[in-house]
């Protein structure tokens, strides 16, 4: 491993496991997990996260947004189920059929062109030649139903026309319903009301579809803070995403109760060490000027890495335990602080987030200081910071 990169983002895999185990103590025995790993993993790296989980007997699979993520995927060698969470095109359904990833299915014509799409397949995944109709030899192809409850998302709408379209889906050829889900919008916060009544409309529909005689199919509901607060919303399955990285899904999620482990710390080294006179200007359109005479360290990291340029006058890194304010703005790939005092010299390390000495930065504060949802600051970390694996 090289001692020094621009920046490094250190992926605690312990850290994982923690918060997989915080997870699971809130599950009744026998519900089993999709790991959630869109946005490679949420900016953390799916694909090594997903080996580490492969031989977990309670991850089922795994959920992501793109079709190029499943691939990535498969490419790797990762052979649980994984399922496409959003629409998918159907020129990629020979593919997915052929290896066993799940299209989320919300119409008809989807379904068909799936369908016909996974006949004309000739190598078949193991679990897509299972044919889970006693009798029946027609290879079929497992798919996931969304159910729209609250979102106005993609999904079947609840009525009695969306179980009328659930079931000519069920009837489509070389097509069956391995799963049927929906997704909270409102599980994160403190009143579960909304959260309750999604899930109850989606049992509603669920029992509907069993009655009509479509069965055997696994039911998922919960996303992060479902299974961390409404445990009454573990049914067959669980998507975990954020928890999986340590990250609460919102500020009104309980803390105590749960403990998470941040995944990811983000390190960087100073690069240059000066003092500056009273009345200098630093960084672009000299937003900051030194008052009084000030020692400043230049790190290279910056917007160009997801470092957010929002952050220019607010943030504030760690450098031997202690602060150090951004002095000006973020550029994209370097910026300025404040180590008047603090005895600071070239590669010394630098913390952008993380743990330093006693101190430590969240991804709740950088969220928050730079207007960034903490999903959306780990999603950012750009594609030239290199992921560190550690204490795997
Ligand atoms: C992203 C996503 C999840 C995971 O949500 P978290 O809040 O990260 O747990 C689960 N289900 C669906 C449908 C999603 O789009």
């Amino acid at each position: 491993m090289r001692k020094h990169n621009r920046v490094t983002a250190y992926i605690h895999m312990d850290a994982i496991e923690q918060n997989f185990r915080v997870m699971r103590e809130n599950l009744r025995d026998g519900v089993r997990m999709m790991a959630v790993i869109k946005t490679d993993g949420y900016g953390h790296g799916a694909v090594p996260i997903a080996r580490m989980l492969e031989d977990h007997d309670y991850i089922w699979g795994y959920a992501v947004a793109a079709v190029s993520e499943a691939r990535a995927l498969r490419e790797a060698g990762i052979a649980k189920p994984i399922l496409v969470l959003g629409y998918t095109f159907a020129e990629d359904y020979a593919w997915m059929a052929e290896h066993g990833v799940r299209p989320t299915i919300f119409t008809v014509e989807m379904a068909r062109e799936f369908g016909l799409a996974a006949a004309g397949v000739s190598v078949v995944s193991a679990d897509a030649s299972d044919s889970p109709v006693p009798g029946v030899e027609k290879r079929q192809f497992p798919v996931h139903l969304a159910v729209d409850t609250g979102m106005s998302r993609i999904g079947i709408a609840d009525t009695r026309e969306g179980l009328n379209t659930a079931l000519s889906i069920a009837e489509t050829d070389s097509v069956f319903i391995e799963g049927v889900f929906t997704h909270f919008a409102r599980a994160d916060e403190k009143d579960k009301s909304a959260a309750r009544a999604q899930a109850a409309r989606f049992c509603a529909f669920c029992d509907q579809l069993e009655e009509a005689g479509v069965c055997g199919f696994l039911r998922h509901c919960s996303n992060s803070a479902g299974i961390l607060e409404l445990p009454e919303a573990n049914m067959d399955l669980v998507r975990a995403g954020i928890t999986i990285y340590g990250i609460y899904p919102s500020d009104e999620m309980d803390r105590e109760t749960n403990r998470l482990c941040p995944v990811m710390e983000l390190k960087s080294h100073v690069v240059y060490c000066k003092k500056i006179p009273a009345g200098t200007p630093v960084s672009y359109g000299g937003t900051f000027v030194s008052g009084h005479e000030m020692e400043v360290a230049t790190i290279p990291v910056g917007y160009g890495d997801g470092y957010p340029r929002s952050l220019s006058n607010k943030g504030s890194v760690l450098i031997h335990g202690k602060r150090a304010k951004i002095l000006g703005r973020v550029c994209m790939d370097q910026m300025m602080v404040d180590v008047t005092g603090m005895d600071v010299k070239v590669l010394d390390e630098v913390t952008l987030m993380g743990k330093d000495g006693a101190d430590e930065i969240t991804v709740d504060e950088l969220g928050g200081l730079s207007g960034r949802f903490p999903y959306e600051f780990v999603c950012d970390i750009g594609k030239r910071v290199p992921r560190v694996y550690c204490d795997m």
